[in-house]
């Protein structure tokens, strides 16, 4: 049987990467459909490096991160926001993985995905289109790595958690801590990350500037909307979403807003 993915381009490098100010840089993998393209966040500290999500796990994601770094031979720590397939593709290619309690069985090990389009559940397809998102192309990505790349051999590795992080939990860079904040309604155990000093909200899945989900299941809408209440009360300057680009104070507002009238809570 042949697949219209014999006839995709190779797209090398995978990622794409923008620095965003001195510390942070966002990682991208453009070649997969806007549903499952998330942002991965570099954060670069005096002691230690934070990467925020390890993407789809198409392509070798440590290498590439490793180019961006200042000091490559500082650590280098994991945080997996929640355990959807965008966020915890490559998650095996580091040796300290953070994740919430609630999320560590699946982070451990992983349900299965296929980047066939065909292959996702008619419900999954209709709350994606429903949310607002562009129709899904015939396979997840429309380019490979790598030439002779199979897709039907994608495979989510199972990368159990070293260290668990509940909220209140403080991360520490050496000059630069942030505070875990349990975010849940759009995945149950998903955490975002606060940086008091800059007023710097890594907003995971919880919030970010594109349609937002939390139609399925797993989710829980009155959660989420407590989710965003939370954020709504902080003093926020700036978001780095889970997909999407960066937007401020007024931004957010309008998106929580947003949420919040059209669940009526
Ligand atoms: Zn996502
Ligand atoms: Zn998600």
């Amino acid at each position: 049987m042949t697949h219209a993915s014999d006839d995709f381009p190779v797209a090398n490098p995978w990622y794409m990467s923008e620095r965003l100010d001195d510390r942070i840089t966002v990682i991208t993998e453009p070649r997969v459909h806007p549903i499952f393209s998330a942002n991965m966040h570099l954060v670069e500290g005096s002691e230690r490096d934070l990467l925020i999500d390890s993407g789809m796990g198409i392509a070798p994601l440590r290498p590439y991160v490793d180019s961006l770094r200042q000091s490559p031979d500082k650590p280098l720590v994991l945080l997996s926001t929640h355990t959807h397939v965008d966020h915890i593709g490559a998650a095996h290619e580091f040796a300290e993985r953070l994740v919430h309690p609630l999320e560590a069985e699946e982070q451990a090990d992983p349900a299965p995905y296929s980047l066939r389009s065909a292959d996702l559940s008619a419900t999954a397809i209709a709350m994606f289109k429903d949310a607002g998102y562009p129709v899904l192309w015939p396979a997840l990505v429309d380019a490979i790595p790598f030439p002779g790349y199979d897709l039907d051999g994608y495979r989510l590795k199972g990368a159990p958690a070293t260290e668990l992080v509940r909220d209140g939990d403080i991360i520490d860079l050496g000059d630069w801590q942030a505070e875990v904040l349990h975010l849940p309604g759009h995945s149950i155990g998903q955490v975002g990350l606060f940086d008091h000093e800059s007023g710097t909200l890594f907003g995971a899945d919880a919030v970010y500037d594109g349609p937002l989900i939390y139609q399925a299941p797993s989710m829980s809408v009155p959660d989420y909307a407590a989710t965003l209440r939370r954020v709504l009360s902080l003093p926020v300057t700036r978001v780095h979403g889970g997909h999407d680009p960066a937007f401020g104070k007024a931004r957010l507002t309008e998106i929580c807003n947003h949420y919040l009238s059209i669940w009526g809570l």
